[in-house]
């Protein structure tokens, strides 16, 4: 039997259980094809079933309507900061970016190498523990689209609700909240997200994007960075990360079997609700980062009275058998990711240490 382990890695990050038991038990006899899913041609028939299910599963659990295409991407959420601008930032257009960390900074930097990019509203002067307010006035109908990260991974803050951009595409990075509650997606133009949190391992990237988006390409980017070259090849213009995209459908198949989103998000609501509350009972002894209306339901994010006492809780939990709690590097402190396949128990049970680490040490 294997140790017993509660992972609360920030991404790559904890699978299902049942789905990695399918995986192994399907792994080196697919369907009855005599090998692998990871052998078969990403042409084939038995290949395409998977392909095809996936989309259906993501239409289906996220309410995607028939205007909007998935597409099955590679280069993780990092590609999208380019592939953005380079697709739709137009010249003589304008891109506004929402800032609320880190990841937000990164798809920022990107755009400014493309074309014309400007920060719409920030947080970064209050070391990003809030969502930044945003007033859709001061963008102009002419302007590309307006860019947002919903959910903030190394900061622990989450948008609660989403801009209304008016005629301006509105883009969201959803690498890390993705199919955690229920979407509203034609609020958006175009969702990207990296799928190793909530969606399956790394090496598939998924993009939803608004097909009328498509229509303004621009044909002077390299055939593999156009959004339309995708599209037109429904994710198959080369080869597809084929065994990413079959545990992408696994996971997809596993929160439908949850009961969907509404489900997860009551689930995830449960979860960050028990670690919240230790911190907001712990008399200051447990410290949050994000203000109380930005705290992100996926990532919570805390600190501890000093350096000596967040190593010793560090130290303490790695021995529990709690992985993966150290804040990022950029940041330190602590961090608890709970995404979708993060069980009650796991929380229940850091609730538990967390309680009982105060005591001793207070
Ligand atoms: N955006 C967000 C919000 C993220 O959390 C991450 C990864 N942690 C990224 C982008 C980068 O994703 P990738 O590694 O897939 O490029």
């Amino acid at each position: 039997m294997s140790k017993k382990v509660y992972n609360f890695n920030a991404g790559p990050s904890a699978l299902p259980k049942s789905v990695l038991e399918t995986a192994q038990k399907e792994l080196v006899n697919f369907e009855d094809s005599g090998m692998s899913v990871m052998e078969l041609s990403h042409r084939s028939k038995t290949y395409d079933s998977v392909h095809q299910e996936a989309k259906q599963l993501l239409t289906k659990l996220l309410n995607i309507p028939d205007n909007y295409q998935i597409l099955f991407l590679q280069g993780g959420a990092s590609l999208q900061f380019s592939m953005i601008p380079m697709n739709l930032l137009k010249e003589g257009q304008k891109a506004s970016y929402l800032m609320s960390g880190s990841w937000s900074e990164k798809a920022f930097k990107e755009a400014q190498l493309i074309g014309e990019a400007s920060i719409a509203a920030s947080t970064k002067n209050e070391q990003y523990k809030s969502i930044p307010s945003f007033d859709s006035s001061t963008i102009e109908s002419t302007d590309a689209y307006v860019h947002l990260t919903s959910n903030n991974t190394i900061y622990g803050t989450q948008w609660q609700s989403f801009p209304d951009t008016k005629d301006v595409p509105l883009i969201a990075d959803m690498s890390s909240d993705i199919l955690s509650r229920p979407l509203d997606i034609e609020k958006f133009g175009l969702i990207y997200a990296g799928a190793q949190k909530n969606l399956g391992p790394s090496g598939v990237t998924v993009v939803i994007v608004r097909k009328d988006l498509l229509e303004q390409e621009n044909d002077n980017i390299p055939t593999i960075l156009r959004y339309q070259t995708h599209a037109k090849a429904d994710s198959l213009y080369h080869t597809p990360p084929t065994f990413a995209i079959y545990m992408l459908r696994n996971v997809l198949r596993w929160v439908q079997d949850q009961g969907g989103a509404l489900a997860i998000q009551e689930q995830n609501e449960k979860k960050a609700n028990l670690l919240y509350e230790a911190i907001d009972q712990s008399n200051g002894f447990y410290t949050g980062h994000a203000t109380k209306e930005s705290r992100s339901r996926m990532n919570v994010t805390f600190t501890l009275p000093n350096e000596d006492l967040t190593k010793a809780f560090l130290n303490e939990a790695a021995d529990k058998g709690f992985v993966g709690l150290g804040g990022h590097r950029s940041v330190g402190g602590c961090r608890a990711s709970i995404y979708n396949a993060v069980p009650v128990e796991a929380c229940t049970a850091l609730r538990t240490f967390m309680e009982e680490f105060q005591q001793t040490h207070s």
